[in-house]
């Protein structure tokens, strides 16, 4: 028997967890990860490459078209991007890209232009997509929306760990400083702001460690999602 097709939708800010709780509970629910934060560092990374400034929109507007953007999952079931046909996987993790990221996102152009692109995924299969409007905007009917946080202050000791197992260690205060830069950008853009959407379950991890993250998620796509 076909099993149900349903998306959950993952929301929140840098750092709260998403894309290591939400490739965990994919794992376990045999659904597709898919992290939308990584297509918007593909467009930056082209960018970034070509030397336009981000927040110049008019020029990264102009290189849409000449963009081939592809997102793939391995046998591994890992999500890996290409652009124009590069596996760019790595690259798009590089520091500068972040606040690149950020910034071309803010652009009503790149987010049109990767609007259909996520959506249509999530037509074809069962998915767990994180980012920062899935649930207000690219998925509005998604089962079960989950707007994921935790304290900024947690989040940057998260991400100050994760930098130095990367071995591309940064001194905490900047850490924290970077975070809270893209919180104001994500969230006071004029489009696709960072928001929870009226319909989704706020999950705090501040005072979670992993499994316990991972539990209450779980938890919350079973019950909504009648599994
Ligand atoms: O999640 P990640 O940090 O990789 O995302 C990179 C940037 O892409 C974020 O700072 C955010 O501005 C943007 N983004 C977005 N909408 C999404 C996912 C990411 O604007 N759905």
């Amino acid at each position: 028997m076909e099993q149900k097709r349903y998306a959950v939708a993952v929301d929140g800010p840098s750092g709260a967890g998403k894309s290591t709780l939400a490739r965990a509970v994919a794992r376990e629910l045999d659904i597709t990860y898919v992290d939308t934060g990584a297509i918007y560092r593909v467009i930056a990374l082209a960018a970034l490459r070509r030397g336009v400034g981000p927040e110049d929109g008019p020029a990264v507007a102009a290189l849409l078209p000449e963009l081939s953007v592809a997102l793939r999952h391995g046998d591994d079931g890992e999500q890996r991007m290409y652009l124009n046909g590069e596996d760019v996987s790595a690259d798009i993790r590089l520091p500068e890209v972040s606040m690149y990221a950020s910034a071309v996102s803010a652009l009503p152009a790149v987010r049109a232009y990767l609007l259909e692109m996520q959506r249509r995924f999530a037509r074809e299969r069962s998915v767990i997509m994180d980012g920062r409007d899935i649930g207000t905007v690219v998925l509005p009917d998604a089962a079960v929306k989950i707007f994921l946080t935790a304290d900024a202050e947690v989040r940057a000791r998260r991400r100050g760990l994760e930098l130095e197992q990367r071995g591309t260690p940064k001194p905490y205060a900047e850490v924290l400083a970077e975070l809270r830069q893209r919180d104001w950008n994500d969230s006071h853009r004029a489009i696709a702001p960072l928001k929870q959407a009226a319909d989704a379950v706020l999950l705090d991890t501040s005072a979670l460690d992993f499994e316990q993250s991972k539990a209450l998620m779980l938890k919350t796509i079973r019950e909504r999602a009648g599994l």
